[in-house]
């Protein structure tokens, strides 16, 4: 029997998550303060601060999750019934479930067969006078083509929401920071995404009446400076003084997560170049990927998974089970509205969990399985 090697860490194992010294002192002084209730201290304040000047803009609004930040983003372009949002069917259903609650209508259209992010011109065609949005969701950390849907965004006089949760600090093609070409952009800091603080979310915008409104949403439409007036519609959807001392400390640390994903992606990336068969699902250049995962294309995603499965490599057929819209909690929506999401989650796509906890060793291990996949 060969000797059984160490499982490869991974994002619900200390391994393969960046907790030190700073997140446990944060708790602490969290607790120590006797303020956990981010409405009364100042963890998530500064947390707002640190994030809106880390990416340069003028305001971070925190929230609960991803999902709820992108429920921020998309009350605060006032959609609602009889309105619809643009957006792909391969996502977290936290990018839809904003639109339905709001009570707008989801339009799907169709991505890019070569690395599943939305195709500009599916996006343009699915335009209708009633689109209030365009929702661009960085999928598995690699740019969405935000030159050309900013563009078609304003032509139309449509809001772009930037979904960053699986791009934490990517870049487009022109070294520009995803979460600074849209009107508003959104981020998780839920347990599997490249920084943590459990559950979390952040949104990032210029504009100051755009940020006005997420804050009253975020804080059941409440200004607490003005008394107890509910200006808006709003949900509680606050930050925890906890989670926000804890996103503050991961914050300092998502530089050297990235810079550490992307030398382990681009060794993978050489490796792959001497495999048959198997390539990555991300368009050059790949300098800027975020590599939340490792996203590759194959004729048989169902074999490769299984097969790597086998020598201990974890490995995601399609990463979906189904696109979004095939969701029984969506209706209305045909089987192959989007054919080339489609043929990506049923055949083509293959996702490679990822993290900064991988060593040199760990990915000439993934390589040497995907090679012996190749030649089954
Ligand atoms: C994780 C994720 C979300 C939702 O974030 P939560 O914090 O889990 O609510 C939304 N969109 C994308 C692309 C995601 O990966």
């Amino acid at each position: 029997m060969p000797q059984r090697e160490m499982p490869l860490p991974t994002v619900l194992d200390p391994r393969g998550r960046t907790f030190g010294r700073e997140e446990r002192e944060a708790v602490l002084r969290v607790l120590d303060s006797g303020v956990l209730c981010g409405a009364f201290g100042q963890e998530t304040r500064s947390l707002e601060t640190e994030m809106a000047a880390l990416y340069g803009r003028a305001e971070a609004v925190s929230c609960s999750s991803g999902t709820a930040a992108l429920h921020l983003a998309v009350a605060a372009t006032g959609a609602g019934p009889g309105d619809e949002v643009v957006t792909t069917p391969i996502s977290d259903f936290g990018t839809v479930a904003p639109v339905l609650a709001q009570g707008a209508r989801v339009v799907f259209a169709d991505v890019r067969a070569d690395d599943g992010n939305l195709d500009p011109d599916a996006v343009e065609a699915a335009v209708t006078p009633r689109t209030k949005a365009v929702i661009a969701v960085h999928l598995f950390g690699g740019a969405a083509d935000t030159v050309r849907l900013r563009e078609i965004c304003d032509r139309h006089g449509l809001t772009l929401i930037e979904d960053c949760a699986q791009a934490w600090f990517g870049e487009d093609p022109a070294g520009r920071l995803l979460g600074t070409l849209g009107d508003i952009a959104c981020f998780s800091l839920q347990q599997y995404k490249h920084i943590t603080a459990g559950d979390g979310g952040l949104t990032l915008t210029d504009d100051p009446e755009l940020a006005r409104r997420m804050r009253l949403f975020m804080d059941k439409g409440w200004d607490r400076t003005e008394g107890r007036i509910h200006r808006t519609m709003g949900l509680n959807y606050r930050m925890t003084e906890l989670v926000a001392a804890v996103a503050r400390a991961q914050l300092t640390r998502l530089p050297g997560v990235v810079a550490r994903r992307r030398a382990t992606a681009g060794q993978l990336a050489e490796a792959l170049t001497g495999i048959d068969g198997v390539r990555l699902a991300a368009r050059e250049p790949l300098t800027g990927h975020a590599w939340w995962v490792v996203p590759l294309l194959v004729d048989d995603n169902v074999r490769w998974a299984k097969g790597l499965e086998a020598l201990g490599v974890p490995a995601l057929p399609g990463y979906l089970e189904r696109p979004l819209y095939a969701n029984p909690a969506l209706s209305g929506y045909a089987p192959g509205l989007c054919p080339r999401a489609e043929r990506l989650i049923d055949r083509t796509l293959l996702v490679l969990p990822w993290n900064e906890g991988y060593s040199e060793g760990d990915v000439d291990r993934v390589a040497r399985a995907l090679g012996k996949v190749a030649t089954a």
